[in-house]
């Protein structure tokens, strides 16, 4: 095996969103398969091909392409010359210590020119897999699929398919601003929006020195846990308890949350206009707390006019942990920290805060200017996946 084959769904790709999508496809796989042992990835019409050196390291690779967002399979393939007595031969070779008790030969010819039919190509070589293995034809249920793939100048002969993670590549939908907390939710919801193509860059509100370092060391892994999806990425750490403190000289305490959140509204949005970004994105989910009751989501809203992603809002917390645990972010989540929006909060905080409460519980405060300075105070780290050599 020294290729391995990639597909995607292509239904809904027309025209240019096409082109765009299988450039960016590319890219991503020679970003994300960096140090595996990988020659070059090109595509050819409907496929892209991996053609592995001769060193290469299979389980990491097989890792990395799972988590490859546009990718539907893959299968590591055997390349033969595009040719009926070598595909004879390759398939042959390939099943051979296979046992299987019945089988389907599915041929794809992107390249025309080849003088055979397809159907022709898969009854001829189902012929020579029968009369070796004995094994029956299924077409509709086979317990051994055989792909062939026929490709500019080579014929590639795969049995597995492999599944990828669907979904759109990384980049090819925009940036977005995700609100990254400690918690499970949101590093689930920001790896959410890359699998529709989106480019992330993450903020977290932190209030050193108030508390300790903790939650940001959490952010900081979690966002290294996140460049596996996207390549590289960028979070933007934001001093707030400065903010809270003003807050906390104005206001009682079971408002405190929903202005807290009303806050940290405002600053992604002036963030994601500095980054040219198109929405915010949380890890909110209707009625999980306190702060996410209707009419709180509704309140908190209203401090901004950008758009808010909430990917995970109809999941429940279960289903929620179940996919941060197969996203590899879950163990990190638990880890204990301080979160910034415990301080100086009641344990029951007020379950639905008017907006007309809340703006005017606000008035004291000078907004803009606590904006600007939470911006100007902010610092950015970049996480790389794969991390740089030492
Ligand atoms: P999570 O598990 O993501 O922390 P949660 O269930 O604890 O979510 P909340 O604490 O109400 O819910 O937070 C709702 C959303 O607000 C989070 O999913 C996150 O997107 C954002 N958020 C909360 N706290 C912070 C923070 N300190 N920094 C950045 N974003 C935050
Ligand atoms: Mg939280």
């Amino acid at each position: 095996m020294n290729r391995i084959v990639v597909r995607y769904h292509e239904i809904a790709l027309k025209g240019g969103n096409r082109r765009i999508f299988v450039r960016q496809l590319v890219e991503n796989l020679r970003r994300g398969l960096r140090r595996t042992g990988v020659h070059r990835v090109r595509s050819t019409p409907g496929r892209i091909v991996i053609v592995l050196q001769k060193r290469n390291d299979w389980p990491e690779i097989h890792l990395r392409l799972a988590r490859t967002f546009g990718v539907a399979n893959f299968s590591p393939a055997m390349r033969t010359e595009p040719t009926m007595e070598a595909m004879e031969a390759g398939i042959l070779a390939l099943v051979r210590d296979r046992s299987f008790a019945s089988f389907a030969v599915r041929t794809r010819r992107s390249d025309k020119s080849f003088p055979i039919p397809s159907p022709e190509i898969s009854r001829i070589l189902g012929g020579a897999v029968k009369e070796q293995s004995g094994a029956a034809v299924d077409l509709d249920d086979p317990a051994l699929a055989i792909n062939i793939e026929l490709i500019r100048d080579a014929a590639l002969i795969s049995v597995d398919k492999l599944p990828g993670p669907g979904g759109l590549p990384v980049g090819t939908a925009g940036t977005v601003v995700g609100l990254l907390s400690g918690g499970i939710d949101s590093p689930v919801a920001a790896i959410r929006m890359m699998k529709r193509g989106c480019r992330v860059e993450l903020v977290h509100f932190h209030a050193v020195p108030f508390q300790d370092r903790r939650g940001i060391d959490k952010v900081r892994e979690l966002a290294e846990i996140l460049a596996r999806y996207q390549y590289d990425v960028r979070l933007h750490l934001v001093p707030f308890g400065e903010i809270q403190r003003d807050i906390v000289t104005h206001v009682a305490r079971p408002f405190r949350v929903v202005l807290y959140r009303r806050m940290m509204l405002r600053i992604a949005a002036a963030l994601a206009a500095q980054l040219e970004a198109a929405a915010l994105v949380t890890g909110e989910s209707v009625g999980q707390v306190a702060s996410q009751t209707l009419r709180n989501i509704a309140t908190i809203q209203d401090a901004v006019t950008i758009p808010i992603l909430r990917p995970l809002i109809g999941m429940d917390k279960q289903e929620i942990t179940g996919e941060a645990e197969s996203l590899g972010t879950y163990e990190i989540s638990v880890q204990p920290d301080q979160d910034c929006c415990q301080l100086f909060v009641p344990a029951h905080p007020a379950t639905g805060v008017p907006v007309d409460k809340a703006r005017q519980l606000e008035q004291p405060l000078p907004i803009d200017a606590l904006v600007r300075q939470a911006l100007e105070r902010s610092e950015t780290a970049t996480f790389e996946f794969p991390p740089p050599p030492a």
